[in-house]
């Protein structure tokens, strides 16, 4: 169980234009003791999608379910998820809904519209199939990459919130609140020292805490300030402006061996040795957000930003 994990709208810092919509959402749903709409949640990984997820469960009083699409390969997969919902009013989440097969979207919008999923008995000529009727459920559905989605899919979605990277304020305060959880006293100034190196993503400051918190107590440092976060991001190679070891080997390549580009994605990650997956979740938003690269038709770009951020730390040539 993650700890750090707000669980009430009051915990949740940021995102307030979702969190206004959201939030008269399911006032309007309590009141009218009706279900809450299908939502779909876009935007980039650890920005707290999930999280809302589970608050909105909690917000609504019902259960929550969680799954994720990669592991709905088959029919079968799918069914058994839908026909596990056994309350009125559950909360099914679903990550990654962009790489749910395409052959098992239909399943779930028919489940979605009319709560009710087809399973069939034999196969061929003649086919049969029983329907079992759902719970009336809610579906919350999570994607990085809108973009994959077909149309049918999203029409089905009453609401669609899009998230947006966070303020280095809301992270500084998301950093005192994770601090307080894990015991741990931090200067002001420490903690805004780390939301400024945390990709304006919520998962990342968590993640940086975590490691001043090993470097503290191994060296008993009893109170977290800039001279300690400092030390700490140093020995994992965060630099000032939040990139890591594998940001700055991804724009050494596409400088050095790509020629400043366009670089096809999977050229890039098959010579840094990552899955596209990997390249495209953990380096390419923060990478487009300071505009150090640009995604065109053609490939992946080296800006004029990163051209220079590379000359002034100069980076050891390692081609
Ligand atoms: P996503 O589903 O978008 O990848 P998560 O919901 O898993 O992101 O969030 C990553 C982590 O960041 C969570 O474990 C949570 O601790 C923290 N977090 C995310 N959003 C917030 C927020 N608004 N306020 C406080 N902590 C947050």
């Amino acid at each position: 169980m993650n700890i750090l994990r707000p669980k009430s709208f009051d915990e949740y810092i940021g995102q307030e234009n979702i969190k206004r919509l959201l939030k008269i959402s399911v006032n309007a749903a309590k009141k009218r003791n009706e279900m809450l709409d299908h939502i779909l949640l876009s935007g980039p990984p650890g920005l707290g999608k999930t999280t809302l997820a589970s608050i909105l469960a909690y917000e609504m009083g019902k259960n929550f379910k969680f799954a994720i699409a990669s592991a709905l390969q088959k029919p079968i997969d799918l069914v058994g998820l839908l026909t596990s919902i056994d309350k009125e009013g559950s909360v099914l989440f679903i990550d990654e809904i962009h790489r749910l097969p395409k052959n098992l979207e239909e399943i779930l919008y028919i489940s979605m519209e009319d709560y009710i999923v087809d399973i069939s008995v034999s196969k061929g000529v003649g086919a049969q199939s029983i329907r079992l009727n759902l719970p009336p459920f809610t579906l919350i559905c999570a994607t990085t990459k809108p973009g994959l989605l077909s149309s049918p899919l999203i029409d089905r979605f009453g609401i669609h919130g899009y998230f947006e990277f966070y303020q280095v304020e809301e992270l500084t305060a998301i950093i005192k609140r994770s601090a307080q959880f894990l015991n741990l006293d931090i200067e002001e100034e420490a903690s805004k020292f780390l939301a400024k190196r945390s990709r304006f993503t919520p998962r990342v400051a968590n993640k940086l805490l975590r490691r001043v918190r090993d470097y503290v107590q191994v060296n008993k440092i009893k109170l977290i300030d800039v001279e300690a976060a400092k030390r700490s991001l140093e020995i994992i190679n965060i630099d000032d402006l939040g990139l890591n070891d594998l940001d700055r080997k991804y724009l050494r390549a596409l400088k050095d061996i790509f020629k400043g580009g366009p670089a096809g994605i999977d050229n890039i990650s098959q010579f840094l040795g990552e899955s596209p997956e990997t390249i495209e979740d953990l380096c390419e938003p923060y990478l487009l957000k300071i505009d150090f690269i640009q995604r065109t038709p053609r490939g992946r770009i080296l800006t004029e930003n990163a051209l220079n951020y590379l000359e002034n730390n100069n980076y050891e040539k390692s081609f």
